[in-house]
């Protein structure tokens, strides 16, 4: 790849910041139109990025930390997430939980028991829930939405569904219930690695949900996996272009880790720089996003957290499930979430934020997307028929604290 595109690119992010200062007044909170920022860089330019080397990363990583810094400010949403089934109908080659790997042992944990541990993360501060699965039809819309409303009902929280693929309608039912997002990663925008990945399953089938889960009104989260087998810079570069295109709230991009008993044991690990440099990207490209430090980022390399925090990540998401059966969700060995206590490691998350001289945000981290704020967007169709301002209660103001979106 030419080093001039790349200087190009870099040109391009530069002059986007300078004609137009992205300062942000308090933390979490961005000001002004949307940027020019992210829609000025090509495919071409976004596979430079990707492939810069040593020198160029590192003006990569700080140009994502400013733009960061800019638009989303120095306070870092904390995401607590509850893992409450292991079983899954579908056979992704890369997943541990995949439906053809008999040694894992499954489990499911009662609505009861997943409010029950809800209340104590609320209870040690967590502004959002999410709740995530592998593909289990046990459980019925109905029944996700019986949890988002218990949560709800219970604390002044968002919370956010990762339950895979369902039709249009469970999702409006979850969505009714006061489900404020949904996590879908669309794993790889390449249509025909998609498809080997996921027997049985199609790119545009998950585009099709993305797209209904818009129109009901969540706040829409997708991402990729970072070192998947026959995975390019140029797959990489169109996975950003997606996110783009899907105009996303929110993003989890972390590297592939292999887990042994899936097909892609003995495939490599995803490549850390590589996974950094997709991320840095994401933030130049999307700086309005919501960017995990991922839980694979810090499985990956012990200083991860830190790292992606570093260039572009604003969000964490410790995991506040029970021990006994967080062992069990095993998407890929070694996840970094067994070594941390029940409320997740608040306190080493504290300490890495204090050193890094940020802060935990104390609102709930909605989107700071103008057109969410406007009520104006596919979001209109809130919860209940109401513009999503409105259906969240109002009346507490903007500021942290509350659960008003954080808009400029
Ligand atoms: N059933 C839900 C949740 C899937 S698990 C859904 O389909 O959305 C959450 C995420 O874990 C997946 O989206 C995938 O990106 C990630 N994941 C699974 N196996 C992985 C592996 N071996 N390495 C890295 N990430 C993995």
């Amino acid at each position: 790849m030419s080093e001039h595109i790349l200087a190009s690119a870099i040109g391009k992010v530069q002059d986007a910041l300078a004609s137009k200062p992205p300062r942000t007044q308090g933390a979490g909170t961005a000001r002004g139109a949307p940027p020019p920022l992210g829609a000025g860089l090509t495919e071409g330019d976004i596979v430079a990025l990707l492939e810069a080397g040593p020198g160029e990363q590192r003006t990569l990583f700080a140009l994502a930390d400013e733009v960061r810094r800019g638009f989303m400010g120095d306070a870092v949403h904390l995401r607590g997430i509850i893992e409450f089934s292991s079983y899954c109908v579908r056979n992704c080659l890369y997943c541990g939980l995949r439906r053809d790997n008999r040694r894992l042992v499954r489990y499911r944990m009662s609505i009861d028991e997943i409010l029950a541990v809800a209340a104590r993360a609320t209870a040690a501060g967590y502004r959002t829930i999410v709740l995530q699965s592998g593909d289990d039809l046990h459980y019925r819309a109905e029944d996700i939405a019986r949890m988002v409303e218990g949560i709800k009902q219970a604390a002044d929280v968002a919370v956010t569904l990762s339950v895979g693929e369902r039709s249009r309608q469970e999702y409006a039912i979850m969505r009714r219930a006061g489900a404020d997002r949904f996590l879908l990663k669309h794993e790889t925008a390449d249509p025909g690695l998609y498809s080997r990945l996921h027997p049985g399953m199609t790119l545009e089938d998950r585009l099709e949900c993305l797209a209904h889960l818009r129109g009901l009104g969540f706040q829409v989260g997708s991402g990729n996996i970072v070192g998947l087998p026959g995975q390019t810079a140029r797959t990489l570069a169109k996975d950003i272009m997606l996110l783009r295109s899907l105009d996303v709230e929110m993003a989890g991009i972390g590297p592939f880790i292999p887990h042994p008993d899936t097909p892609l044991a003995s495939h490599p690990p995803g490549d850390l720089s590589m996974s950094l440099r997709t991320l840095a990207v994401a933030r130049l490209v999307l700086p309005l996003a919501h960017l995990p430090a991922t839980t694979a980022l810090a499985t990956l390399h012990p200083d991860g957290r830190r790292m992606g925090l570093e260039c572009g990540a604003n969000v964490v998401m410790p995991n506040v499930t029970p021990l006994e059966f967080r062992r069990l969700y095993e998407i890929y060995p070694g996840s970094i979430a067994l070594a941390a206590p029940d409320d997740g490691g608040l306190a080493q998350i504290h300490a890495l934020l204090s050193g890094l001289g940020r802060q935990v945000s104390h609102t709930c981290g909605h989107s700071p997307k103008p057109a969410w704020a406007a009520g104006h967007s596919a979001a209109s169709v809130g919860r209940r028929g109401l513009p999503p301002e409105t259906a969240r209660g109002g009346g507490r103001g903007g500021h942290e604290g509350g659960c008003k979106w954080q808009i400029g």
